[in-house]
């Protein structure tokens, strides 16, 4: 490996991979102990109606509350919590605390104006096998309708032709919940495979939102993606809106919904309740 390096680099490469293997151990033995504890909390993002600003849902994100290090964003252990399996309790853990929040907003408002909330669900939770049965579980526990769930699957996971994986979100979506693919425009869909994949909703991936200002090629994409959605009935949400230009450029072209840091980040549970029509963005007062 350290050819021609001579033996002080080769040690050198020795110790690093050896104390990146350390550290991952131990992440590994203080994510399995965080699951006993359950030391994770969920803040909520919401998803903004572009044109009046109020939240039509909340993204529910998980969070690690380290002993040492506070929180830990999902980045820095989902895929760890995936590989070791760990991810089917903390996800089942997620989606129990996210529908009880919705429960709880619910009895804080008008049924008509309660927010859904929308759930990330990994490829490992949904062939565990059993998983219609834990969301049934979970909206039953909370007293909340199917309706206000929606599942977000990403792009990459519904891909892979799993008949396993489609057989469980079809019948979730015959109850009511709804299914977002996640991530869109990072994968490779062919407008075929769009258009028979069980789901309700397209999620654009801020990658894609964040260009559409500075490349009119990214415009045009999206456009036609929009379009195509509206063809297939599919909802749009747009990830990533951090400016009034993005927000503006998304409204014309006919895309509904937005979820980014112009609008709010991820919020406590309370705080997110709070986050009502009386909060809307600060757009319209300044472009008055
Ligand atoms: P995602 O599902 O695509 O979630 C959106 C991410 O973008 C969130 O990061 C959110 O905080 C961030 N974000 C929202 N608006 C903006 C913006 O305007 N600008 C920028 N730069 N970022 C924005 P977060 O919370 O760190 O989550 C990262 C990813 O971790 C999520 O991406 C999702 O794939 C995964 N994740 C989070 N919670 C869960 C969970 O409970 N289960 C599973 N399986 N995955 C989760
Ligand atoms: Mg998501
Ligand atoms: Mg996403
Ligand atoms: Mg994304």
């Amino acid at each position: 490996v350290a050819k021609g390096g001579g033996k002080g680099r080769w040690c050198r490469y020795q110790s690093e991979l050896h104390t990146a293997i350390v550290q991952r151990l131990e992440l590994r033995t203080a994510l399995a102990e965080a699951v006993e504890r359950r030391s994770f909390m969920v803040e909520y993002q919401p998803i903004v109606d572009l044109y009046s600003g109020v939240a039509a849902g909340f993204e529910a994100l998980v969070r690690w509350h380290h002993p040492g290090r506070g929180l830990v964003p999902p980045d820095q252990f989902i895929a760890l919590a995936e590989e070791t399996g760990l991810i089917e309790q903390i996800g089942d853990w997620v989606l129990r605390e996210a529908v009880a929040a919705a429960g709880r907003w619910r009895q804080d408002r008008d049924p008509s104006a309660t927010p859904y909330v929308s759930v990330n669900v990994s490829a490992r939770q949904l062939r565990a096998g059993g998983f219609v049965d834990r969301v049934r579980a979970a909206l039953g526990a909370a007293d909340v309708p199917p309706t206000l769930l929606m599942l977000e699957i990403t792009e990459s996971l519904l891909l892979r032709d799993d008949d396993q994986v489609w057989a469980e979100l079809t019948e979730l979506r015959t109850l009511g919940v709804r299914v977002a693919i996640d991530d869109f425009g990072t994968g490779f869909s062919s407008l075929s495979y769009l258009q028979q994949m069980p789901a309700d909703v397209l999620k654009i991936d801020r990658s894609f939102t964040a260009t559409v200002a500075s490349s009119r090629r990214q415009l045009l994409l999206l456009e036609g993606i929009i379009r195509l959605a509206g063809t297939l009935s599919l909802d749009i949400i747009a990830e990533g809106v951090e400016t009034e230009v993005v927000r503006t450029l998304l409204m014309d072209m006919g895309c509904a919904l937005g979820q980014g840091y112009l609008f709010s980040r991820p919020l406590a549970e309370e705080d997110a309740n709070r986050w009502g029509p009386e909060r809307r963005s600060p757009a319209p007062i300044q472009r008055a």
